[in-house]
């Protein structure tokens, strides 16, 4: 078990974040907890949990949109296990159905292994693919990278890695796994045995395995899914497809849904893994990945509604006063039409989080710094979650944008406030990018074409301007105190980012390194202590997924919230690496009205 030190909080943390943003808050290991099967029922019990009640909405403010799919039929509660396949066979149909309209972003963000003696298995090259995944008749992928990355990511891959790339990239790849079977998931062509009983977070769960018939053809679930025992909807599944057809493989994954409408539990981790580093193991190729899906509530961003989907704020009048405006106010409400233009557009192409908690917490850093530095702008900095996972953060307008990766990848607040200073100090010196987006016909581009369409990548001069500044208003603010964090952060980022390169990559703003060397603030890199794995209380990165959780359905974004666990040995630290998905999975709603009949049962369950 992979585990995190709890001293941490104390240690890194000023009181600002009251935890939510520390270093012991990072694991999801521990909350996870299985409850022991108890009597090995050969059904489910037909108490409180197994009667249908609705799922909760009490107290709970209706999500601002809500699906357009028909209400979720009335279960008859089922009397045998028989009656039970039945329901989530026919509930994964309709579910199927539902989602055949979506279109939501899925995110692989894949690490190649290699055995390290100490760290053991530590990436040493890594890939990132992005686009907009189909739900439709296939579920297939339609990508947001720039042609070149491919075209260079495919080149680099020839060395004996072509047959791997190929396999992801199938529609058969990573994303595949958001169904057992889109087609065929019936009993005609599996066979399905009830294991036992088990919570999978707050929620009691029957689990089954899952086996393709004879002759059923290739590619068929092999595994076990887990299914909640109040509307019989899969919640979870585990395994692989088989059997492979002729030289090519089936990965291994673990995928999540999670309960984020009323009746439907919507696809939102995918966790694969190959590889064996065991004494006398063939297979020396070996990956990690994560596979995330969001957006499910976003529009179609194809190329024929790309028209009227967007809404252009063309007529806007923000000006101050009621007078015409001075050439200078001018300039600034044009760059604020620029700013809103691209916040809105890269919002609707799922790309950005809507306004929310996680801000709150970035804008008190920058206010920090801002107020230490008797910085007076005309218009606050707000600042906003790009929702992807490669590290970078880049400025439009007064509008301060940072990826969940990089959020989740920092070790402090410290580190925080560095890598949101540079950007502040592009604003100070004025360095505006991207006024040319406050011409409308310029947001007129597919989702999938958005990385080609913007960008805000400042001159190398520009750069340069924005560390010093940066450095500058750092030693005034609250954290110059605290910059060898900083400092080993960028020695950590620096030790891995030869290896690193996609998640380096940036798609909109400059990168944080070049060619495998670290050049964003450069100036700190050498503070702190010398980078050492056998401290096991020297944080310097964390793995990515610790600090940010979006909700898959409305894009919103919030601080992860989880129990300190303790770090006992430098593999646990894993920087910048990716885990396995451990989501406490809760019932919509069940926030707000805490069951206790449900409690009741855990208990008499023989949870601990
Ligand atoms: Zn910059």
């Amino acid at each position: 078990m992979r585990t995190w030190n709890g001293i941490l909080t104390a240690v890194l943390l000023g009181a600002l974040f009251g935890g939510s943003l520390s270093a012991a808050a990072q694991q999801t290991a521990g909350s996870q907890r299985p409850a022991p099967d108890a009597a090995h029922t050969a059904q489910p019990s037909q108490g409180a949990a197994m009667s249908q009640s609705a799922p909760t909405q009490a107290a709970q403010p209706a999500p601002a949109q809500q699906p357009a799919a028909e209400p979720v039929p009335a279960t008859p509660a089922p009397t045998t296990m028989d009656q039970v396949v039945s329901l989530f066979i026919e509930h994964e149909h309709a579910f199927i159905k539902m989602l055949s309209n979506r279109t939501p972003v899925v995110e692989t963000y894949l690490q190649n292994l290699t055995s390290d003696p100490q760290l053991g298995p530590v990436p040493n090259a890594d890939h990132y693919f992005l686009g907009r995944m189909d739900m439709g008749e296939t579920v297939d992928r339609k990508d947001y990278l720039k042609k070149e990355e491919e075209k260079g990511f495919q080149t680099r891959l020839l060395g004996g890695f072509e047959k791997l790339y190929k396999v992801q990239y199938q529609p058969l790849g990573f994303s595949w796994m958001v169904y057992a079977d889109r087609t065929d998931f019936d009993r005609e062509h599996y066979d399905f045995t009830y294991v036992r009983r088990e919570f999978l977070g707050e929620v009691r769960c029957l689990a089954f395995d899952v086996k393709p018939k004879k002759n059923s053809g290739p590619g068929r679930f092999l595994g076990r899914i887990w299914v909640e025992d109040q509307n019989f909807n899969i919640v979870r599944l585990n395994g692989t497809y088989y059997p492979a057809p002729r030289n090519s493989m089936f990965f291994h994954m673990d995928s999540w849904r999670l309960n984020l409408i009323p009746g439907y539990w919507v696809p939102a981790y995918i966790y694969s893994e190959e590889g064996d580093f065991s004494a006398g193991a063939k297979n020396k190729q070996a990956f990690k990945a994560q596979t995330r899906v969001w957006g499910y509530d976003l529009k179609k961003g194809g190329k024929d509604d790309e028209l009227t989907q967007i809404r252009v704020d063309s007529v806007k009048d923000d000006s101050p006063s009621q007078q015409d405006a001075s050439p200078l106010q001018a300039e600034r409400v044009w760059q604020q039409q620029a700013e809103d233009n691209v916040v809105e557009r890269l919002t609707s192409a799922g790309l950005l989080a809507p306004e929310g908690d996680v801000d709150r917490i970035l804008q008190t850093v920058v206010n920090n710094i801002e107020v230490t530095n008797n910085i007076d702008l005309p218009r606050p900095v707000r600042t906003r979650v790009l929702l992807t996972a490669p590290l970078e953060t880049f400025s439009v307008g007064n509008t301060i944008v940072i990826s969940r990766g990089l959020v989740d990848v920092l070790p402090d607040e410290a580190s925080l406030a560095a890598v949101l200073a540079h950007e502040l100090a592009h604003i100070v010196l004025g360095h505006n990018l991207g006024s040319q987006y406050a011409f409308n016909d310029r947001m007129l581009f597919s989702d999938d074409a958005t990385y080609q369409n913007l960008g805000f990548k400042h001159i190398p001069e520009e750069e340069q301007a924005a560390d010093k500044k940066a450095v500058e208003l750092l030693k005034n603010s609250p954290y110059g105190q605290k910059l060898d964090n900083v400092g080993l952060f960028l020695k950590a980022l620096q030790a891995r980012a030869p290896q690193l390169s996609a998640l380096l990559t940036t798609h909109l703003g400059n990168p944080l390194a070049q060619n495998g060397t670290v050049t964003r603030l450069s100036a700190l890199s050498t503070l702190g202590p010398a980078l050492d794995n056998n401290k096991l209380d020297q944080i310097a990165a964390l793995p990515l997924g610790g600090r940010v959780k979006i909700n898959p359905w409305d894009d919103k974004a919030e601080m992860v919230k989880t129990t300190p666990v303790a770090i006992t040995s430098a593999r646990d630290k894993m920087p910048f690496e990716v885990t396995p998905f451990f989501p406490r999975l809760t019932r919509y709603g069940a926030n707000a009205a805490p069951a206790a009949p449900t409690t009741t049962a855990a208990n008499s369950n023989g949870g601990n």
